[in-house]
């Protein structure tokens, strides 16, 4: 059997035929490079107005890097016919396996884009033997490809979060699809302003903005007035998860000023390593902290009465009428003001500002899902770190859509990988 036989049935290419294929030996390796040209009296497209035209002359050979076999590289090698153009004048043509002055084939760069979403691009770029940088420029060929080609019309319901994608302080605001069955990530930008929200929400369109009736997001006040101001149709959600996010920090902060002051006064050192009884849900407690919280719940402790204040808290997500949750807010709100708990009063000053916020949530029942923001929200950590060379934002930001924007690909009728 030729290659040109399995090089047609993996991709043919109507007005181009496949010729010799000769093995030649790089310094890096072999490489087998297979020869294209014109099928007779087809004539070339012009690049400027895509229509065909004359051919006017040949170009020098180039060389288009393909998919890769058994750790051969593969390349195909082309003269570009320049077209005697009535409308653009000469131009070079178009061909079907690349894009402008692309050296990689547009097959390859949608293979090395597929493997980056499963290993890291580095590891790509060793694997295939090619350099980080196209598989950078392929991810974002795929990424500027799928948000081009996706489908925002059944866009209802959308999360707005934060995430911190290097070490320090440097952020990026995330906006999600968590309305129907497609969870997926829609927006990223750099930073945490308005600017960050108004950039993330600009690239959606503007009417698709107007489809949205609910939209999710934390307590950070930049993302509030933007919320506001873009989204004003919407029904504003403030979520579970960043609501009781907030008990973590303050708990925390309890725990930790408490355990000092314990060691400092010479008492026994209770609070050792219960830092996760308090901060997990009792049901996720694995056997050996179920015992300890067991134990410290006997103590007359700020971090036990801390605790119990959350746990108390939890119980307003089970209300379905907003009037009863907000009757529920009140007397907690008020209990926790007496409580000499600083950082659980600060908790509770800030739900008495954002109340009728938080009440929506009762509003919008079976409209958002509960789990949506978290669960992406965890996803996005997991790219992060797994990702951890990210130079730039702007890597971590194709790095997330590419990942999680469940973006659209171009149907193929052979599937490389
Ligand atoms: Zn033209």
């Amino acid at each position: 059997m030729r290659i040109q036989t399995i090089l047609n049935r993996v991709e043919n290419f109507k007005s181009f035929v496949y010729g010799a294929a000769d093995l030649e030996e790089h310094d890096d390796g072999p490489a087998l490079v297979v020869k294209v040209r014109p099928r007779t009296n087809s004539r070339p497209i012009c690049s400027g107005c895509w229509k065909p035209g004359p051919p006017y002359d040949r170009l020098a050979e180039r060389r288009f890097e393909y998919v890769p076999v058994w750790g051969i590289a593969v390349f195909l090698a082309y003269r570009m016919r320049r077209v005697n153009c009535k409308r653009c004048g000469v131009t070079v043509e178009m061909v079907p396996w690349c894009d402008g002055k692309n050296q990689l084939t547009t097959t390859y760069r949608w293979f090395l884009s597929t493997w980056a979403k499963r290993l890291s691009w580095s590891e790509v770029a060793s694997i295939f033997g090619t350099s980080w940088d196209s598989v950078c420029r392929s991810v974002e060929h795929a990424v500027e490809w799928g948000l081009a080609h996706r489908d925002l019309s059944q866009l209802t319901a959308v999360g707005v979060d934060e995430v911190a994608w290097s070490r320090g302080h440097r952020y990026l605001t995330l906006v999600y699809d968590i309305g129907g069955e497609r969870r997926r990530l829609l927006a990223v930008s750099e930073e945490r302003t308005e600017a960050s929200l108004r950039s993330c929400l600009e690239s959606l369109g503007e009417s698709v903005c107007g489809q949205v009736q609910h939209v999710c997001s934390d307590m950070w006040r930049p993302y509030l007035n933007v919320i506001a101001e873009k989204l004003s149709q919407a029904v504003h959600v403030l979520d579970r998860f960043h609501v009781m996010q907030q008990f973590g920090k303050a708990l925390d902060e309890i725990r930790a000023a408490e355990a000092k002051r314990l060691e400092r006064d010479g008492y026994e050192p209770v609070l050792k390593r219960s830092r996760w009884c308090f901060l997990k849900r009792p049901e996720n407690l694995t056997d050996k902290q179920t015992v300890k919280l067991s134990e410290l719940l006997k103590y007359n402790l700020r971090t036990v009465r801390a605790y119990l204040l959350r746990e108390e808290f939890q119980r307003l997500w089970e209300y379905t009428s907003p009037a009863w949750a907000g009757k529920f807010l009140d007397e907690w709100t008020s209990r926790v003001m007496r409580s000499r708990l600083e950082p659980m009063k600060k908790i509770a000053r800030t739900i008495r500002t954002h109340r009728p916020l938080i009440l929506n949530w009762f509003r919008a029942k079976g409209m958002v899902s509960a789990g949506a923001v978290e669960g992406l929200n965890n996803k996005v950590k997991l790219v992060t770190r797994k990702s951890y060379g990210f130079r730039t934002a702007q890597v971590a930001k194709l790095a997330l859509l590419h990942n999680l924007g469940d973006l659209p690909e171009p149907e193929r009728t052979h599937r490389f990988c």
